[in-house]
């Protein structure tokens, strides 16, 4: 375990993106940097990963200029990213409306989200505000499965909870995996005069290093090589199953036919008896990549649905 796999945001002003992007790619390459990175004027979303001893510099040289960036690190036994993006992006996490950060919702420790849990009544709603595929192999206990087809629906999703529920009772509790969502998506339930609205503070990342797997079933989809992760050290449940034949599975692979690619869960028996596809229509298509069984499938280029919310490159 020689590597260590690092997500961070900043959500500040960045005077000069474009020559920040530039800083931050001669700096990472020499540090053998891979990953995500994306910076406009509004701040940074970085995913990243770095050989150990990489770390603490590149620690000293972030906060040195974002003093008080709270890093999560996980470790892992190779990088996680196959190479460097560090790219202007004009959504640092898909949301087409702008946002008044002031007016976000209240930063919960992963102690009190865990009370909070413990004491909720039918006026709290704990929403999940990732892909439903995201959900499928990890949640809090509680949640629902998103019903939102993209992320640019969220804002209508929010008006019409505004008239199913009042707002001046519900308790709003929200979480994504590494709280850059819920800084941006709270503000939305505060518009539409939501008055109390949480967020879970360095998402369920930070949560499992904290918690362990307390009211968490499952496991955490990220948007790497790993895929799916446990949440602390000890192992959890499988919750998910195989598409083909039902066995308890979180292993995610994408569909071999390439104008297909989709995301779809599998054991390796049936990924191999399917040559990789999530359907029979897609053993049939032309453009097929061949298959190579592993039971550790890395995502093909890059993830289909991850643009919903988080990120394309
Ligand atoms: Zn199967
Ligand atoms: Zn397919």
């Amino acid at each position: 375990m020689d590597y260590e796999v690092i997500a961070f945001y900043i959500l500040k002003p960045i005077e000069e993106p474009r020559r920040e992007i530039k800083r931050w790619k001669k700096f990472l390459e020499t540090l053998d940097g891979k990953g995500r990175i994306y910076i406009n004027k509004k701040g940074i979303n970085a995913q990243m990963s770095l050989f150990k001893e990489n770390l603490t510099p590149f620690s000293d040289w972030l906060l040195k200029d974002y003093p008080n960036t709270e890093v999560k690190v996980q470790r892992y036994q190779e990088h996680a990213f196959a190479k460097l993006t560090v790219k202007y992006r004009e959504q640092l996490a898909a949301m087409d409306k702008d946002y008044d950060l002031s007016q976000g919702g209240t930063h919960l420790s992963s102690a009190e989200w865990a009370k909070m849990i413990e004491e909720r009544d039918e006026d709290t709603v704990i929403l999940d505000v990732r892909n439903d595929y995201e959900w499928e192999v990890g949640h809090f206990e509680g949640t629902e499965k998103p019903t939102f087809e993209t992320f640019r629906e969220f804002p209508k999703y929010v008006e019409e909870m505004s008239k199913e529920r009042d707002p001046k009772k519900t308790k709003v509790m929200m979480y994504c995996t590494g709280g850059i969502r819920c800084e941006l998506y709270s503000c939305l339930f505060k518009e539409q005069g939501f008055e109390e609205v949480y967020q879970l503070d360095g998402g369920v990342i930070k949560y499992g290093q904290e918690q362990g797997n307390k009211h968490w079933k499952g496991n955490l989809f990220v948007f790497d090589d790993r895929l799916v992760v446990p949440i602390a050290d000890e192992e959890n449940e499988v919750i998910s199953s195989c598409k083909h034949c039902g066995t308890k599975i979180d292993t995610y692979y994408n569909c071999a036919n390439m104008d297909c690619n989709d995301l779809f869960l599998s054991c390796l028996d049936c990924a191999e008896k399917m040559k990789g596809c999530c359907t029979d229509a897609c053993i049939e298509a032309p453009r097929r990549r061949p298959f190579t069984p592993t039971a550790h499938p890395k995502p093909f280029r890059k993830l289909p649905h991850e643009e919903k919310i988080c990120a394309p490159s």
